[in-house]
């Protein structure tokens, strides 16, 4: 019932703990990088002597490297349905700079004072690339965090036509909230706005379709990374018509962007040639081509359901725990497998330092690059928040995030389990052991 068992690596490793035994490494935290698939190791393996600078060369080698890089944007489109006709993929470093060559080319396109509409439970890389650029509102969330419907409609009425795209994650990389990307499209499309989703926590958990382009469930432009999909760093895809990016300047320019060029004059390539300046990562297109493919002869469907039973089990047995408290609504059926909490009495970073130390668990802490939504779900204000930023010896406020992918067991969460309830019947203990390690943390 391991649906990724021997697939992956990363259970293979061990890590040392406190006691200077090596024990295997439970990572639990999938939602910042995820550990390579096994197939995509062999593959980049069996291509790296064969890899060769794209698109320039004469020679076979080069011919081969074109092929694999040019090839794997086919398998992107039919991955997540894009039109294979009106949309480009466009290869990029990572999610957040796919989100600001987005944000760069539509800057080109707008009035002024055009409207972007983000959302209260953005990442910073879906909040901070619109700022400056667009008159930049935020669709509320609420009591537990889930965005509003309302908010968004009501938000679309008042800015009268002037918004031009409403940019939301497609499942919140704090609380693993889904959001119902198809009906926010057709709400944003009734007012004319184009909809960008953020699908680095979405892509490499559920099926993800863009759906056809004359329908009002369309997402007009998606983002999302290579390392939460199990292949390497350095891969991100944007997504989105090649209308919208003929139109524009690219963000860098230089080889492989033009037709000819002059001291005077300069004929662009079409994207997305036009986007992907210089020498592209090839070794990262073809490990992301790898890692798409494993994907689905797994299945996405299976992938959720699998997660989802390991997210339903592991909630059940956090609950019975004393001081557990939990910052997600886990009753929530539509949540990929992440789960944010704290235990009373622990800190976050006390929590994270002991689950690494005495079990070899590695799990997130802090606010996750979601600052405004850890700010809301922790209750705290925004003057609670300046008074954090200018008192750097005080403790900072945060959560613990549990966050599981398809290569993840039960035996691994049940030492989970058993590594909280040694935490909370014996915090006294556990508070002296780590304080100094703590405190080193803190003052780096
Ligand atoms: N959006 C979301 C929802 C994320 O979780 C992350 C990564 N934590 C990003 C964007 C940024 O991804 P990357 O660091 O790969 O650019």
């Amino acid at each position: 019932n391991n649906i990724g068992n021997n697939i992956v690596v990363g259970e293979k490793v061990e890590v040392p703990i406190v006691n200077g035994e090596y024990v295997h490494s439970i990572d639990f935290d999938n939602a910042a990088t995820t550990p390579p698939f096994c197939s995509v190791l062999n593959d980049i393996n069996n291509f790296a002597p064969w890899y060769s600078s794209i698109h320039r060369g004469a020679g076979y080698k080069s011919e081969l490297s074109s092929k694999v890089y040019d090839n794997a944007r086919y398998l992107v489109q039919d991955f997540v349905h894009a039109d294979k006709d009106k949309d480009v993929v466009i290869f990029t470093k990572n999610t957040t700079e796919s989100i600001n060559l987005l944000s760069y080319v539509l800057s080109q396109q707008t009035e002024h004072q055009n409207v972007v509409l983000s959302s209260w439970m953005e990442h910073a890389s879906n909040d901070l690339p619109w700022r400056g650029k667009f008159l930049l509102d935020y669709i509320e969330i609420d009591s537990l965090g889930r965005l509003s419907l309302n908010d968004l409609e009501n938000k679309l009425i008042k800015y009268k036509g002037s918004v031009k795209l409403v940019t939301i994650t497609g499942t919140a990389n704090v609380t693993g909230y889904i959001n119902p990307i198809h009906e926010i499209a057709s709400i944003t499309h009734k007012y004319g706005a184009k909809i960008m989703v953020d699908g680095a926590q979405m892509v490499p958990h559920i099926p993800v379709d863009m759906m056809p382009f004359n329908t009002p469930e369309h997402i007009d432009f998606l983002v999302f990374s290579a390392h939460k999909m199990y292949a390497p760093f350095g891969i991100g895809v944007l997504i989105g018509p090649k209308t919208v990016f003929k139109k524009s300047e690219a963000l860098i320019l230089g080889g492989g962007t033009f037709r000819l060029y002059t001291h005077g004059k300069i004929q662009w390539s079409d994207p997305p040639l036009k986007d992907e300046a210089g020498t592209p990562n090839v070794m990262g297109v073809a490990a992301l081509s790898s890692a798409i493919q494993t994907l689905i002869s797994i299945g996405m469907n299976e992938i959720f359901s699998y997660e989802k039973a390991l997210y339903d089990y592991m909630v059940e047995k956090m609950s019975h725990i004393p001081g557990i408290c939990f910052y997600s609504d886990t009753s929530k059926e539509d949540t990929v497998s992440i789960v944010p909490f704290n235990m009373v009495n622990i800190s976050h970073q006390l929590m994270a330092t002991i689950l690494a130390n005495e079990s070899g668990i590695a799990v997130r802490n802090g606010f996750f690059c979601a600052h405004p939504y850890c700010e809301r779900l922790l209750g705290l204000s925004e003057s609670d928040m300046e008074y954090y930023f200018n008192h750097k010896n005080v403790k900072l406020p945060g959560m613990v995030r549990v966050s599981l992918g398809l290569y993840n067991t039960y035996e691994e969460i049940d030492k989970f389990i058993k590594t909280l309830l040694l935490i909370s019947q014996n915090q006294e203990y556990f508070i002296q052991k780590y304080t100094d390690k703590i405190i080193a943390l803190e003052n780096p």
